[in-house]
């Protein structure tokens, strides 16, 4: 029997870690079972690299594909021989097609002014770095921000890095988005479309064009509303299109079918 629900692509989804790898093939069977068919896992920490890059062999229910990098949040501990060893993986390891979740975060604060400071030179010598490494194997990269748009537009526009990517867990202006759009990125929508109060960004979701967009769960984080408190899944993801489409005036075929075409073209992936 054909499948009622179009299938849709989890661009952003941390199956990797603890509170959703405990139970994988229930999470992947129950994200199958609502239509999503394809889930990009980033990376956070260079100690789990190992095991999100055999997530693949575990997952035949659904298809898996990877970004390799580190997380803002590990930047006082990233080391040069583990951007030695991502500048490898990204010339080796065919399951690879982007370089993240990589960027800056800005809401994170040391004990006093200078330890903060230094913090964010941190991140900013990291991100700079990755960002060259996507660069040089010519691979798209996902982008975590907190804070820190300025920031991350000023160093790909120094760059001129021309790969663009997915500026995750978007929220923000019309204005704020089109600054990305302009530099070849796409935006991940995900459960904050599901917040009443977040009414800045769902009237600039609406109002963006469709090819702006594609979805993400941020799963194991960012529950939608109604499901505060609760670890979030990647079966969570038809309900954020369910929401998109609410927001939109496209039906929900049209919907569906460039999501997941953005999201091909947003990871340089083949159709
Ligand atoms: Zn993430």
């Amino acid at each position: 029997m054909p499948s009622l629900v179009p299938p849709l692509f989890d661009t952003h989804c941390h199956l990797d870690l603890p509170e959703l790898a405990a139970d994988l093939p229930l999470h992947v069977a129950d994200a199958a079972a609502v239509g999503v068919t394809r889930i990009l896992v980033p990376a956070v920490e260079a100690a789990r690299w190992p095991g999100l890059l055999q997530l693949q062999q575990h997952t035949s229910a659904l298809q898996i594909e990877l970004a390799l990098g580190i997380h803002p949040w590990w930047a006082d501990t990233a080391t040069d021989a583990q951007l030695a060893q991502l500048q490898q993986c990204l010339h080796t390891e065919p399951g690879v097609c982007a370089v993240g979740e990589i960027g800056l975060d800005f809401a994170l604060s040391g004990p006093d002014d200078a330890a903060t400071t230094q913090l964010q030179q941190r991140q900013q010598q990291l991100f700079s770095a990755q960002l060259t490494l996507a660069a040089k194997a010519g691979k798209p990269v996902i982008l975590h921000h907190r804070k820190s748009q300025p920031a991350l537009l000023a160093e790909i526009k120094r760059q001129q890095f021309s790969q663009g990517g997915i500026l995750h867990a978007f929220s923000g202006s019309t204005a704020q988005a089109h600054a990305f759009l302009d530099l070849g990125f796409k935006l991940g929508i995900g459960g904050t479309i599901s917040y009443e109060r977040a009414q800045k960004t769902r009237d600039t979701v609406k109002k963006l064009p469709l090819s702006a967009l594609v979805l993400e769960t941020d799963a194991p984080a960012m529950p939608l509303a109604g499901f505060q408190g609760q670890v979030n899944t990647p079966a969570q993801l038809a309900l954020v299109f369910n929401q998109l489409c609410a927001l939109r005036h496209e039906s929900v075929d049209v919907l569906a079918q460039a999501l997941w075409q953005n999201s091909l073209d947003a990871l340089q992936l083949p159709v």
